[in-house]
């Protein structure tokens, strides 16, 4: 089974990874990082392919996913 883990203080709420994610299985949060952004969540992780898109795209590293 694959794993999304999204660091939540590093993202910055650019919204580039729920772009790239072909099953959208990414959405931006209704609650705010310590830093005043409203990060990147894994919404919906049973439609999650590993593919690794959304950890390509994102400019802050702050995606994980393990297969
Ligand atoms: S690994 Fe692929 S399918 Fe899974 S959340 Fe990222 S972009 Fe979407
Ligand atoms: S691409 Fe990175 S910084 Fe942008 S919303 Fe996604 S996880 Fe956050």
């Amino acid at each position: 089974m694959s794993k999304v883990i999204i660091d939540k203080e590093i993202c910055k709420g650019c919204g580039l990874c729920i772009s790239a994610c072909p099953k959208e299985a990414l959405s931006i949060s209704k609650i705010q990082n310590s830093k005043g952004f409203f990060h990147a969540e894994v919404a919906c992780p049973e439609k999650c392919t590993s593919c690794t898109f959304c950890g390509l795209v994102c400019p802050d590293i702050a995606i994980k996913i393990y297969k």
